[in-house]
Protein backbone atom coordinates (compact mmCIF):
# COMPACT_ATOMS: atom_id res chain seq x y z
CA UNK A 1 0.00 0.00 0.00
CA UNK A 2 1.27 3.43 -1.13
CA UNK A 3 -0.69 5.75 0.43
CA UNK A 4 -2.96 5.69 3.70
CA UNK A 5 -5.32 8.82 3.61
CA UNK A 6 -6.83 9.77 7.15
CA UNK A 7 -10.18 12.04 6.94
CA UNK A 8 -10.87 13.46 10.47
CA UNK A 9 -14.61 14.95 10.13
CA UNK A 10 -17.42 16.00 12.29
CA UNK A 11 -20.66 16.84 10.68
CA UNK A 12 -19.56 16.85 7.22
CA UNK A 13 -22.23 14.70 5.76
CA UNK A 14 -22.35 16.93 2.48
CA UNK A 15 -18.87 17.02 1.53
CA UNK A 16 -18.08 13.17 1.65
CA UNK A 17 -19.04 11.79 -1.31
CA UNK A 18 -17.31 14.79 -3.74
CA UNK A 19 -14.38 14.25 -1.69
CA UNK A 20 -14.72 10.78 -2.10
CA UNK A 21 -14.85 11.56 -5.84
CA UNK A 22 -11.84 13.70 -6.04
CA UNK A 23 -9.65 12.38 -4.39
CA UNK A 24 -10.19 9.02 -6.47
CA UNK A 25 -9.67 11.02 -9.63
CA UNK A 26 -6.32 12.48 -7.97
CA UNK A 27 -4.89 9.50 -7.09
CA UNK A 28 -4.95 7.34 -9.79
CA UNK A 29 -1.01 6.29 -10.12
CA UNK A 30 -1.44 5.22 -6.27
CA UNK A 31 -2.75 2.24 -4.26
CA UNK A 32 -4.23 3.72 -1.00
CA UNK A 33 -6.83 3.30 1.52
CA UNK A 34 -8.78 5.90 2.84
CA UNK A 35 -9.97 6.00 6.43
CA UNK A 36 -12.82 8.61 7.49
CA UNK A 37 -12.78 8.76 11.15
CA UNK A 38 -16.36 9.89 11.96
CA UNK A 39 -15.57 11.91 15.43
CA UNK A 40 -19.19 11.85 16.92
CA UNK A 41 -21.12 13.39 14.02
CA UNK A 42 -24.72 14.40 14.99
CA UNK A 43 -25.79 14.35 10.73
CA UNK A 44 -25.73 11.42 8.27
CA UNK A 45 -22.15 11.08 8.15
CA UNK A 46 -21.83 7.62 9.07
CA UNK A 47 -24.38 6.65 6.90
CA UNK A 48 -22.63 8.15 3.92
CA UNK A 49 -19.12 6.52 5.18
CA UNK A 50 -20.87 3.15 5.08
CA UNK A 51 -22.21 3.48 1.90
CA UNK A 52 -19.19 4.21 0.42
CA UNK A 53 -16.58 1.79 2.52
CA UNK A 54 -15.38 -1.22 1.12
CA UNK A 55 -12.11 -2.81 -0.11
CA UNK A 56 -9.82 0.23 0.35
CA UNK A 57 -12.24 2.32 1.64
CA UNK A 58 -12.50 2.48 6.26
CA UNK A 59 -14.40 3.98 8.46
CA UNK A 60 -13.83 4.30 12.24
CA UNK A 61 -16.84 6.00 14.27
CA UNK A 62 -16.37 7.56 17.79
CA UNK A 63 -19.33 7.28 20.51
CA UNK A 64 -19.09 11.16 21.31
CA UNK A 65 -17.13 14.32 19.51
CA UNK A 66 -13.59 13.65 21.20
CA UNK A 67 -11.71 16.18 18.65
CA UNK A 68 -9.81 16.26 16.24
CA UNK A 69 -6.37 15.33 17.67
CA UNK A 70 -8.24 12.09 18.88
CA UNK A 71 -9.37 11.12 15.43
CA UNK A 72 -5.74 11.17 13.42
CA UNK A 73 -4.55 9.67 16.72
CA UNK A 74 -6.56 6.49 15.79
CA UNK A 75 -6.16 7.21 12.13
CA UNK A 76 -2.62 6.94 12.23
CA UNK A 77 -2.60 3.63 14.66
CA UNK A 78 -4.59 2.10 11.65
CA UNK A 79 -3.00 3.36 8.12
CA UNK A 80 -0.90 0.54 6.75
CA UNK A 81 0.46 3.02 4.03
CA UNK A 82 4.07 4.09 3.35
CA UNK A 83 2.72 7.42 3.45
CA UNK A 84 0.29 8.80 5.27
CA UNK A 85 -1.67 12.08 4.32
CA UNK A 86 -3.84 13.76 6.42
CA UNK A 87 -6.88 16.12 5.01
CA UNK A 88 -9.97 17.73 6.29
CA UNK A 89 -13.08 16.42 5.43
CA UNK A 90 -14.68 19.74 4.52
CA UNK A 91 -13.27 19.68 0.27
CA UNK A 92 -11.06 22.67 1.85
CA UNK A 93 -8.18 21.22 0.86
CA UNK A 94 -7.42 19.76 -2.28
CA UNK A 95 -6.20 16.35 -2.72
CA UNK A 96 -4.36 17.64 -6.26
CA UNK A 97 -1.73 17.82 -3.78
CA UNK A 98 -1.18 15.31 -2.96
CA UNK A 99 0.94 13.69 -5.25
CA UNK A 100 3.29 16.16 -5.08
CA UNK A 101 3.78 15.94 -1.59
CA UNK A 102 4.46 12.21 -1.74
CA UNK A 103 6.89 12.83 -4.43
CA UNK A 104 8.81 15.33 -1.57
CA UNK A 105 8.87 12.61 0.74
CA UNK A 106 10.16 8.97 -1.50
CA UNK A 107 12.51 11.78 -3.27
CA UNK A 108 13.28 14.33 -1.29
CA UNK A 109 13.76 12.54 1.76
CA UNK A 110 10.91 14.56 3.80
CA UNK A 111 9.19 12.93 7.09
CA UNK A 112 7.02 15.22 6.96
CA UNK A 113 5.71 17.83 4.36
CA UNK A 114 3.11 20.53 5.86
CA UNK A 115 0.65 22.59 3.44
CA UNK A 116 0.83 26.47 3.42
CA UNK A 117 -2.46 27.64 2.88
CA UNK A 118 -0.72 30.74 1.11
CA UNK A 119 -3.81 32.23 -0.08
CA UNK A 120 -6.24 30.95 2.45
CA UNK A 121 -10.27 30.79 1.80
CA UNK A 122 -11.67 31.61 5.21
CA UNK A 123 -12.91 35.16 7.35
CA UNK A 124 -10.28 37.46 7.09
CA UNK A 125 -10.89 38.92 10.62
CA UNK A 126 -11.23 35.38 12.67
CA UNK A 127 -8.97 32.99 10.66
CA UNK A 128 -6.81 34.56 8.36
CA UNK A 129 -4.97 37.45 10.47
CA UNK A 130 -4.73 35.85 14.12
CA UNK A 131 -3.24 32.76 12.29
CA UNK A 132 -0.23 34.67 10.99
CA UNK A 133 0.50 36.11 14.65
CA UNK A 134 -0.15 32.54 16.17
CA UNK A 135 2.12 31.10 13.37
CA UNK A 136 5.10 34.04 13.93
CA UNK A 137 4.95 32.80 16.98
CA UNK A 138 5.26 29.15 16.49
CA UNK A 139 7.55 29.46 14.41
CA UNK A 140 9.72 31.22 17.04
CA UNK A 141 8.78 29.08 20.05
CA UNK A 142 9.18 25.92 17.73
CA UNK A 143 11.96 26.83 15.71
CA UNK A 144 10.46 24.97 12.85
CA UNK A 145 10.08 27.36 9.63
CA UNK A 146 6.26 26.43 8.84
CA UNK A 147 4.26 29.82 7.68
CA UNK A 148 1.08 27.15 8.11
CA UNK A 149 1.76 24.88 11.29
CA UNK A 150 -1.65 23.80 11.81
CA UNK A 151 -2.56 22.93 7.85
CA UNK A 152 -4.73 19.70 7.93
CA UNK A 153 -3.10 18.65 4.55
CA UNK A 154 -0.41 17.16 5.67
CA UNK A 155 2.06 14.15 3.87
CA UNK A 156 4.47 11.55 6.68
CA UNK A 157 6.77 8.95 6.04
CA UNK A 158 4.86 6.47 8.21
CA UNK A 159 7.55 6.16 10.67
CA UNK A 160 6.69 9.24 12.16
CA UNK A 161 3.21 8.79 12.63
CA UNK A 162 4.00 5.81 14.32
CA UNK A 163 6.22 7.16 16.46
CA UNK A 164 4.58 10.35 17.46
CA UNK A 165 1.57 10.57 19.96
CA UNK A 166 -1.01 13.02 19.19
CA UNK A 167 -3.18 13.84 22.39
CA UNK A 168 -5.48 16.53 24.10
CA UNK A 169 -5.27 19.28 21.03
CA UNK A 170 -1.77 18.50 19.77
CA UNK A 171 -2.92 18.16 16.39
CA UNK A 172 -2.24 21.97 15.85
CA UNK A 173 1.40 20.73 16.61
CA UNK A 174 2.39 17.66 14.92
CA UNK A 175 5.65 18.94 13.49
CA UNK A 176 7.07 19.79 16.67
CA UNK A 177 6.26 16.66 17.69
CA UNK A 178 7.81 15.32 15.18
CA UNK A 179 10.76 17.03 15.55
CA UNK A 180 11.07 16.65 18.88
CA UNK A 181 10.81 12.86 18.47
CA UNK A 182 13.97 13.28 15.70
CA UNK A 183 11.97 13.77 12.69
CA UNK A 184 13.61 17.12 11.66
CA UNK A 185 13.51 16.98 8.09
CA UNK A 186 10.17 19.04 7.71
CA UNK A 187 9.16 20.51 4.36
CA UNK A 188 6.16 22.49 2.85
CA UNK A 189 4.32 23.33 -0.17
CA UNK A 190 2.03 25.77 -1.19
CA UNK A 191 -1.27 24.46 -1.79
CA UNK A 192 -4.59 25.16 -2.86
CA UNK A 193 -7.61 26.20 -0.34
CA UNK A 194 -11.02 26.39 -1.20
CA UNK A 195 -14.22 28.33 0.62
CA UNK A 196 -15.81 25.88 2.42
CA UNK A 197 -18.37 24.46 0.07
CA UNK A 198 -21.03 22.99 2.81
CA UNK A 199 -21.62 23.19 6.84
CA UNK A 200 -19.23 25.36 9.04
CA UNK A 201 -16.06 25.40 11.14
CA UNK A 202 -15.44 23.48 14.33
CA UNK A 203 -13.23 25.72 15.74
CA UNK A 204 -13.94 28.99 17.13
CA UNK A 205 -11.51 32.01 18.55
CA UNK A 206 -11.18 30.08 21.23
CA UNK A 207 -8.56 27.72 19.66
CA UNK A 208 -5.67 30.69 19.63
CA UNK A 209 -5.54 31.24 23.52
CA UNK A 210 -5.91 27.06 23.65
CA UNK A 211 -3.33 26.87 20.96
CA UNK A 212 -0.68 29.53 22.80
CA UNK A 213 -1.41 27.52 25.98
CA UNK A 214 -0.51 24.21 24.68
CA UNK A 215 2.48 25.74 22.37
CA UNK A 216 3.88 26.82 25.87
CA UNK A 217 3.26 23.34 27.10
CA UNK A 218 5.18 21.47 24.68
CA UNK A 219 8.01 24.09 24.77
CA UNK A 220 8.36 23.74 28.12
CA UNK A 221 7.96 19.55 28.24
CA UNK A 222 10.38 19.17 25.28
CA UNK A 223 13.00 20.95 27.63
CA UNK A 224 12.44 20.17 30.89
CA UNK A 225 9.68 16.89 30.77
CA UNK A 226 12.33 14.59 31.39
CA UNK A 227 14.19 16.63 34.26
CA UNK A 228 11.62 18.88 36.18
CA UNK A 229 14.09 19.29 38.97
CA UNK A 230 16.26 21.06 36.82
CA UNK A 231 13.81 23.56 35.89
CA UNK A 232 11.94 24.14 39.61
CA UNK A 233 15.22 22.82 41.50
CA UNK A 234 17.10 25.99 40.19
CA UNK A 235 14.76 28.69 40.65
CA UNK A 236 13.50 27.21 43.72
CA UNK A 237 17.79 27.36 45.35
CA UNK A 238 17.89 30.66 43.67
CA UNK A 239 14.61 31.84 45.16
CA UNK A 240 15.48 30.15 48.55
CA UNK A 241 19.05 32.06 48.53
CA UNK A 242 17.22 35.60 47.99
CA UNK A 243 15.27 34.96 51.10
CA UNK A 244 18.21 33.30 52.86
CA UNK A 245 20.38 36.34 52.62
CA UNK A 246 17.68 38.68 53.19
CA UNK A 247 16.97 36.87 56.87
CA UNK A 248 20.59 37.09 57.39
CA UNK A 249 20.67 40.64 56.72
CA UNK A 250 18.23 41.63 58.87
CA UNK A 251 19.53 39.73 61.71
CA UNK A 252 22.53 41.07 61.58
CA UNK A 253 21.15 44.89 61.09
CA UNK A 254 19.26 43.96 64.17
CA UNK A 255 22.20 42.52 66.55
CA UNK A 256 24.56 45.36 65.56
CA UNK A 257 21.53 48.06 66.20
CA UNK A 258 21.09 46.75 69.00
CA UNK A 259 24.84 46.35 70.18
CA UNK A 260 26.02 49.49 69.55
CA UNK A 261 22.87 51.09 71.60
CA UNK A 262 21.24 52.70 68.11
CA UNK A 263 17.73 53.15 67.31
CA UNK A 264 16.15 50.17 65.61
CA UNK A 265 12.51 48.74 64.70
CA UNK A 266 10.67 45.38 65.23
CA UNK A 267 11.65 43.23 62.45
CA UNK A 268 8.41 43.18 61.23
CA UNK A 269 7.71 46.82 61.12
CA UNK A 270 10.25 46.20 57.75
CA UNK A 271 8.94 45.45 54.36
CA UNK A 272 12.00 43.22 53.83
CA UNK A 273 11.02 41.40 56.33
CA UNK A 274 7.78 40.24 54.16
CA UNK A 275 9.75 39.52 50.87
CA UNK A 276 12.56 37.63 52.74
CA UNK A 277 9.48 35.33 54.04
CA UNK A 278 8.21 35.16 50.54
CA UNK A 279 10.91 34.31 49.21
CA UNK A 280 11.70 31.31 51.39
CA UNK A 281 8.34 29.84 51.07
CA UNK A 282 8.30 30.35 47.53
CA UNK A 283 11.79 28.79 46.70
CA UNK A 284 10.42 25.80 49.23
CA UNK A 285 7.02 25.33 47.23
CA UNK A 286 9.40 25.34 44.20
CA UNK A 287 11.47 22.84 45.18
CA UNK A 288 8.62 20.71 46.01
CA UNK A 289 7.11 21.24 42.86
CA UNK A 290 10.92 19.76 41.24
CA UNK A 291 10.91 17.07 43.41
CA UNK A 292 6.88 15.89 42.70
CA UNK A 293 7.66 16.52 39.09
CA UNK A 294 10.90 14.25 39.29
CA UNK A 295 8.91 11.49 40.63
CA UNK A 296 6.00 11.87 38.23
CA UNK A 297 8.98 12.00 35.57
CA UNK A 298 10.33 8.97 37.01
CA UNK A 299 7.59 6.62 36.87
CA UNK A 300 6.31 7.74 33.30
CA UNK A 301 5.89 5.00 30.80
CA UNK A 302 7.35 7.37 28.04
CA UNK A 303 11.35 7.96 30.50
CA UNK A 304 12.99 5.66 28.62
CA UNK A 305 10.95 5.35 24.87
CA UNK A 306 14.12 6.86 22.52
CA UNK A 307 14.03 6.91 18.78
CA UNK A 308 16.86 4.83 17.31
CA UNK A 309 17.55 5.56 13.61
CA UNK A 310 19.64 2.85 13.29
CA UNK A 311 21.82 0.11 14.51
CA UNK A 312 24.49 -1.95 12.74
N1 LIG B 1 -13.12 18.03 12.98
C1 LIG B 1 -13.17 16.87 13.73
N2 LIG B 1 -13.55 16.93 15.04
C2 LIG B 1 -13.84 18.11 15.65
C3 LIG B 1 -13.76 19.30 14.89
C4 LIG B 1 -13.40 19.23 13.55
O1 LIG B 1 -12.90 15.79 13.22
O2 LIG B 1 -14.17 18.11 16.84
C5 LIG B 1 -12.73 17.98 11.56
C6 LIG B 1 -13.69 18.70 10.61
O3 LIG B 1 -14.82 17.91 10.31
C7 LIG B 1 -12.83 18.96 9.41
C8 LIG B 1 -11.46 19.22 10.06
O4 LIG B 1 -11.51 18.66 11.37
O5 LIG B 1 -12.72 17.82 8.59
C9 LIG B 1 -11.14 20.70 10.12
O6 LIG B 1 -12.20 21.41 10.72
P1 LIG B 1 -12.79 22.77 10.16
O7 LIG B 1 -12.93 22.72 8.69
O8 LIG B 1 -14.02 23.09 10.94
O9 LIG B 1 -11.64 23.80 10.56
P2 LIG B 1 -11.24 25.13 9.76
O10 LIG B 1 -10.95 24.74 8.34
O11 LIG B 1 -12.41 26.03 9.86
O12 LIG B 1 -10.03 25.63 10.50
MG1 LIG C 1 -12.17 23.73 7.12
Amino acid sequence: MDLSIIIPLYNEAESLPELKAWIDASLKDFSYELIFVDDGSTDDSWKVIQEMAGKDVHGIRFRRNYGKSAALYEGFAAAKGKVVVTMDADLQDSPEEIPEMVRMIREEGYDLVSGWKQKRKDNALTKNIPSKLYNWTARRVTGIKLHDMNCGLKAYRADVVKNIEVYGEMHRYIPYLAKNAGFDKIGEKRVQHQKRKYGKSKFGLDRFVHGMLDLMSLRFLSRFGGRPMHFFGTSGILMFLVGFVMTVWIIAAKLYHQANGLKFRAVTDQPLFYLALVALVLGVILFLAGFLGEMIARSSEGRNNYQIKERV
